[in-house]
């Protein structure tokens, strides 16, 4: 029998979502995400000059991503240097995120995107790059959709949307976590922890889907109610 989850919502219910863009005046875009207890603040900057130089490519802009967990993110202190885990989905979000932005209209150029983690409750990487993309929409890059993102899983014996700290942590949890371009619906990243069965896996994508959904439709009301002039966003 499948148990009750711990803060009582339903199984492909997401934990709230706020959004603010805007919120850093350094940056070009920025996206200030709360996604139920995590915190996260996203920037773009650029397009600028790649430094150093031979890593620019002539073809499009090289999106320059880091995904890092500040030192006050968990109850215990991370340490400040960044480790194997940042640098991976660094690597990873970056990919995705370039999937969405028109690099080849930037060739020669860097676009930095830094994503910090100020209060992480699980979900962390596939919640920085909901932000990411949105810190890029509000940088004006043009973009051929945006990047909306959740993980799902399973925990306590059920199958369920968007896992807190307090399920990861469950003995039978797996975790997959899913980013797609949208509103095409392409997948630009996919990341598993764990072992599920193609059945389990065929429930999990179907949550993700119908969340992925909803948190695209908050990127994009976010998004008309700051620019309501150009609040045209293609279906
Ligand atoms: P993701 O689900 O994208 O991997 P998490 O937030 O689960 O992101 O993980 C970020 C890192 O922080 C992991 O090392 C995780 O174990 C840790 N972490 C996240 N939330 C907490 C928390 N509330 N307490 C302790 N450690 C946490």
């Amino acid at each position: 029998m499948s148990e009750k989850r711990h803060d009582n919502r339903k199984d492909d219910e997401l934990r709230p979502i706020t959004i603010k863009l805007g919120v850093n005046k350094n940056a070009d875009g920025s996206c200030l995400l709360t996604w139920g207890k995590n915190v996260i603040l996203a920037t773009v900057h650029g397009p600028k000059q790649m430094f150093p130089k031979h890593l620019s490519d002539p073809e499009k802009a090289v999106i320059d991503y880091k995904y890092r967990m500040a030192c006050i993110s968990t109850p215990e202190r991370k340490s400040p240097v960044p480790g194997k885990r940042d640098k991976e989905i660094s690597l990873v979000s970056g990919n995705a995120l370039a999937s969405a932005i028109m690099v080849e209209q930037f060739p020669n150029t860097a676009i930095e995107v830094n994503t910090l983690i100020l209060t992480a409750d699980a979900g962390t990487r596939v919640a920085a790059l909901t932000a990411a993309s949105l810190a890029a929409a509000d940088a004006g890059l043009p973009m051929r959709g945006m990047i909306s993102a959740v993980a799902g899983g399973r925990a306590n014996k059920s199958i369920v949307l968007d896992l807190d700290k307090k399920e990861e942590d469950a003995p039978d949890a797996i975790d997959l976590a899913c980013a797609m371009l949208m509103p095409q619906k392409e997948i630009a990243l996919l990341q598993m922890d764990g072992i599920m069965d193609i059945k389990d896996y065929k429930l999990i994508m179907e949550n993700i889907v119908s969340g992925v959904d909803k948190v695209y439709d908050m990127q994009k009301k976010a998004l008309i109610e700051k620019y309501p002039l150009e609040g045209e966003i293609n279906e």
